[in-house]
């Protein structure tokens, strides 16, 4: 089937992705600048883009590098396309307790901490609260910390185990992204019912890792209606040696769908001025909490992003083959249905997350933006249930099929269409209250 004859059956609303087709047109989606960049991406020299090394500030140079060379445009606020900000990692270091009189061994203690030094004394201290019987030690951590202030928790020694386990886990260092919030939380194994007297000293190491967001914007005619395009640019790094290879290069997660926010940025800017205006970020430390699309959420107005494109992982053919893939949370909005049929027509489809059981809607940055009600869902083509590459050093780009990215990425571009021009807006996400 020729253009011509493809244009006339499919109607002029999906011109786009007929041009995104052809080669040498105006906004072409073209393989060979896709492979570039997910080759410099996943290379070796990236070292697997750990964002809490140099690694990773390299990747997000090179992304910006790429949105530059589109042409794209600054956020405001920000003097390049780097949002610079910072994750506090804070480590305890000693705990000391007094209750009623009685000095508890370290092994009793665990803190949380949010700053470098505390002491407290009875008059001067916190919220002091007792995990009742019927409580258990999880429900009771969790109370407290709800209080967003600072407070002591005494533990009964029914709990011990409970109460290791906690302490394990508090004994790695915590990270913040907004240390001045942060509050300290001390937990005491102790049967001590009632609390007439107490002195706590503690300390922690606080070390300051800065990263980066890489934004940049293709303005629209409406300002105040914003889509948002994002991939994770960031991968877990080097990791133990598997015949000789220790770099995880990250080429599906997510060097492919960094490369395809890249791609769609360089599309949309040739296409000339949308109606709503584009928004594309490529995220720091998704791979250790998300960090990145944190911050960037809340350099938002959630009221204004209409839509939330994450891609991740497109390299590989979905389970149902090539020209496929799922979208998560499917249900949770009509984002899906507006893409379906947006792509009728074409060779493509879009489809359910097939791996309901594996909660994909909250593990990726989707997730952070779906929780201010934002349309905001992942889509993916991975075959993640029998990938053997995932977070391995194979995750290299000869495991690829650039051919499908490619197709991938028109899909996309094409899906999205009737959401940039105004004509579709998907309805908003609400999340049930225990989800939050
Ligand atoms: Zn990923």
């Amino acid at each position: 089937m020729g253009v011509r004859m493809k244009r006339l059956m499919i109607g002029a609303g999906l011109l786009v992705a007929v041009l995104a087709g052809c080669s040498g047109q105006k906004g072409e989606i073209d393989q060979d600048r896709v492979t570039r960049v997910i080759t410099a991406l996943a290379s070796d020299d990236m070292r697997g883009r750990d964002s809490f090394t140099p690694d990773g500030m390299r990747a997000a140079e090179f992304v910006a590098s790429e949105f530059e060379d589109a042409g794209l445009e600054r956020m405001d606020g920000l003097d390049g396309y780097l949002q610079r900000f910072s994750l506090w990692s804070v480590a305890p270091e000693s705990v000391r307790v007094t209750l009623n009189g009685v000095a508890y061994p370290a092994e009793q203690v665990a803190a949380s901490l949010g700053t470098e030094v505390i002491h407290w004394t009875l008059g001067a201290g916190p919220l002091v609260t007792v995990a009742g019987e019927d409580e258990s030690l999880f429900q009771a951590f969790r109370r407290v910390r709800s209080e967003e202030s600072d407070g002591i928790l005494i533990v009964p020694t029914a709990q011990t185990e409970m109460f290791q386990r906690l302490r394990g886990y508090l004994s790695r260092p915590g990270r913040i992204t907004d240390l001045a919030a942060a509050t300290n939380l001390v937990v005491v194994l102790s049967d001590v019912v009632e609390v007439r007297d107490f002195t706590i000293d503690a300390t922690a190491v606080v070390s300051e890792t800065p990263l980066v967001n890489v934004v940049g914007v293709v303005p629209g005619r409406r300002t105040d209606e914003q889509v948002l395009f994002g991939a994770h640019y960031d991968h877990i790094g080097i990791v133990a040696p598997v015949d000789g290879d220790s770099i995880a290069n990250g080429a599906n997660d997510d060097a492919s769908g960094t490369a395809a926010v890249v791609e769609l940025a360089r599309h949309f800017r040739a296409m000339g001025t949308p109606e709503r205006t584009l928004l594309f970020v490529a995220f720091a430390a998704e791979e250790s909490g998300g960090f990145g699309s944190s911050h960037f959420a809340e350099s938002i107005v959630p009221d204004q992003v209409v839509a939330m494109f994450n891609i991740e992982m497109i390299g590989k053919p979905a389970v149902e083959g090539p020209n496929t893939a799922w979208i998560t949370g499917f249900d949770r909005s009509d984002f899906g249905p507006i893409l379906q049929n947006a792509v009728e027509g074409t060779e493509y489809s879009f489809y359910p997350d097939p791996y309901p059981d594996q909660n994909l809607f909250f593990r990726s940055d989707n997730a952070v933006f779906a929780q201010k009600g934002i349309p905001a869902h992942s889509i993916s083509t991975t075959p993640i249930d029998v990938d053997q590459d995932y977070h391995a050093v194979t995750d290299e780009v000869g495991t690829l099929d650039l051919e499908h990215l490619t197709s991938t990425i028109r899909a996309i571009a094409t899906g999205a269409s009737p959401i940039i021009s105004g004509d579709a807006t998907p309805t908003r996400i609400v999340m049930e209250a225990e989800q939050r």
